[in-house]
């Protein structure tokens, strides 16, 4: 269960309150063109307001290294942010986050009143958990609110080191669901419960496949992941993306999970194509017979079956990793029929993942679903086990 201190524990009113949020969002020539992360924000800031806290929001955008790159700017965020709270959102431009602007707006700030800082990768103890930037982050309050789940997973000076120097560090709202749906589900699910993995590499899953083995009734494999095991099984798997260096663990992760009595799926037929374009002519196949010129790029119609089938009694479902290419349309029929599978279960469906996520959001299956993380990398490292360093420094209630 989570123990961690969250936002309903202390009192926020007249003090000034540090918020890390994830407001990471996607920009193109200046403008937001996905909201998401600003949206699934608005809950923990909201409440800070409304329990007459002076609130001062920070977030990193991009991949600006340390460096001021203007185009990376917060700005568009605290215009949007205002829009969607209705109230005015103080923009603090300030090149080193925490200067001039900064300072004054923490000393005049009312209560229930909201100021945003500049990106905080602007500088380079950022990324590096320095201790000036922890040290000026927490001068300007009291109080600490971690709520960048998005962010979780690094220890940098703004999700960590700001803790060490203020009175009280705690949670915010969107941390507190992210973890509680992705912890219940991998820790305490409701049976059977199944994992269904996917996505180009095996290589950047073995520690999830590993983690979930250990938890999972059913384990679902698909996408390019599968041709590895097919390959290890001695399948033909002609130009499909294959990791040699991982033929072994594979073939062990199936012995694997049979000792352990998991049912473990694999395609048992693919759609192939002789390139990854809508132009591209296609065809399906039998999975150990992959023409030597052609690349597996989706699961067949049989293999939906089959998934639809194996998934269709389970009440806890983690879906991480794409069934097939689903940017290219004609190669997206998998991961929509497994979207459909999961949107039309009675369980608890849960997304992981970046590309996951874009993909039940794209397909149109995004409210049909418990849970979709909107933390990719940090999501990810959640399924591998792993603690999240941002949420390890909060104090337990
Ligand atoms: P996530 O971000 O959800 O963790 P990944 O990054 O592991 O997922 O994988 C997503 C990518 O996997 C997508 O870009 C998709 O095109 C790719 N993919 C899925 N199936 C195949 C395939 N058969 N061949 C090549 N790429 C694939
Ligand atoms: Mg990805």
């Amino acid at each position: 269960m989570f123990n961690k201190k969250t936002i309903d524990d202390i009192d926020v009113r007249g003090k000034n309150v540090v918020v890390r949020c994830d407001f990471n969002v996607p920009l193109k020539e200046g403008k937001i063109t996905d909201d998401t992360r600003i949206v699934a924000a608005l809950p923990t800031i909201k409440k800070l307001i409304a329990d007459g806290g002076r609130v001062i929001l920070c977030s990193h955008l991009g991949k600006p290294k340390g460096t001021v790159k203007e185009e990376l700017t917060l700005a568009p965020v605290a215009q949007r942010l205002s829009e969607l709270l209705g109230q005015d959102v103080k923009f603090a431009k300030d090149n080193e986050v925490v200067g001039e602007n900064a300072r004054k707006a923490a000393a005049e700030i009312k209560d229930g009143e909201v100021v945003l800082l500049e990106n905080t990768r602007f500088r380079p103890e950022e990324e590096k958990n320095g201790e000036d930037l922890s040290k000026d982050l927490a001068s300007l309050g009291q109080i600490f609110v971690n709520d960048a789940f998005g962010t979780a997973h690094r220890a940098h000076a703004s999700t960590v080191g700001v803790a060490n120097f203020v009175e009280v560090a705690v949670v915010g709202y969107l941390m507190e669901k992210e973890i509680n749906f992705l912890g219940n589900a991998v820790d305490n699910p409701v049976r059977p419960f199944a994992a269904v993995l996917g996505g180009s590499k095996v290589s950047s899953k073995i520690s999830v496949i590993d983690n979930l083995l250990e938890k999972v009734d059913i384990l679902v494999i698909g996408g390019a992941m599968a041709y590895t095991f097919v390959k290890a099984a001695g399948g033909k798997v002609g130009k499909s993306l294959v990791e040699d260096e991982y033929l072994e663990y594979a073939a062990n992760m199936v012995k694997k999970a049979a000792d352990k009595g998991v049912k473990l799926l694999l395609p048992v037929d693919t759609v192939v194509a002789p390139e990854i374009s809508d132009d591209a002519p296609f065809k399906t196949v039998d999975i150990m017979e992959i023409p030597d010129d052609m690349i597996g790029v989706d699961i067949g119609e049989k293999t939906i079956e089959l998934f639809a089938d194996a998934l269709k009694d389970a009440k806890t479902v983690i879906w991480n990793g794409p069934m097939g290419v689903f940017e290219t349309k004609n190669f997206a029929k998998g991961t929509e029929a497994v979207a459909k599978v999961l949107a039309d279960l009675d369980a608890v469906t849960i997304i992981g993942g970046g590309d996951s996520a874009a993909a039940v959001n794209q397909l149109g299956f995004g409210d049909k679903m418990t849970h979709i993380s909107t933390g990719g990398g940090a999501s990810l490292e959640f399924l591998e086990g792993k603690g999240l360093p941002g949420v390890d420094i909060i104090a337990e209630k």
